[in-house]
């Protein structure tokens, strides 16, 4: 099986210390770079400040709730996904957590498979990990194919790696937007706090890429100075 992107970042929004250390141990278990927060306000904060593949997000915490947590977020992080920790048979929660701008709920209890499911649904649906089934993808004029790791043009194929390809699923997801390195060293290399790593690694493995997709004009892959990256799609 293909391994696309090496850790996702979810961050978990969970004040039961058992519930919360479990779902995090689960998530690492499973390949994901999970952080734990306790209260509403921090993990309002953490989703601010740093990028999250997925937020998972108790409805009950101290502080602020669940869905007030999720209208905040939602409203500065319109493609952030977000998946709501409910109680069973709490119908309303549930209306009121899509109307804040929730993408899913699980009810608690939960079964670790009927979480990892939605949790891996929901990151498909977001446009994180395209899957490892046969996927392929449109990278200006490059079509990806994820199962086979292939990236083929009109003139050529060349091999990428499963680095290579999550790199390119990422700027496709955020197309015309700005990737900084921060952004690239938490959701490819998954690490949680990238302030102390060097964003020279970032670097040359986009300086690889560039040289393995260039067709002699300009790279699809722009340059931002002092911010990071730009996939423009009409510039391939
Ligand atoms: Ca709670």
């Amino acid at each position: 099986m293909t391994q696309v992107a090496d850790r996702l970042a979810v961050l978990v929004v969970e004040d039961e210390d058992a519930i919360r250390r479990g779902l995090c141990d689960v998530l690492s278990y499973h390949g994901y770079a999970p952080t734990g927060v306790d209260n509403g306000p921090d993990g309002l904060r953490e989703a601010l400040t740093n990028r999250f593949a997925l937020v998972i997000l108790d409805l009950m915490l101290p502080g602020l709730s669940g869905l007030d947590v999720c209208e905040q977020l939602r409203g500065a992080l319109p493609r952030q996904a977000i998946l709501l920790l409910t109680a069973r048979g709490s119908e309303d929660d549930i209306l009121a957590g899509f109307e804040r701008g929730a993408d899913d709920y699980v009810t608690k209890p939960f079964s670790i498979s009927e979480l990892l499911a939605r949790v891996g649904a929901l990151l498909r649906r977001s446009g994180h990990a395209p899957r490892p089934d046969g996927e392929t993808f449109a990278f200006g004029p490059w079509r990806i194919d994820a199962s086979s790791l292939r990236a083929s043009c009109p003139e050529r194929s060349v091999d990428l790696s499963p680095r290579e390809l999550a790199i390119v699923a990422l700027f496709v997801r955020e197309e015309s937007r700005i990737v900084s390195r921060r952004m690239l060293l938490q959701e490819i290399w998954g690490f949680a706090n990238p302030e102390r790593i060097e964003t020279r690694t970032v670097d040359m493995q986009i300086a690889k890429l560039r040289k393995k997709i260039d067709r002699g004009g300009a790279s699809p892959i722009e340059t931002v100075r002092g911010a990071g990256y730009r996939f423009v799609s009409d510039t391939v």
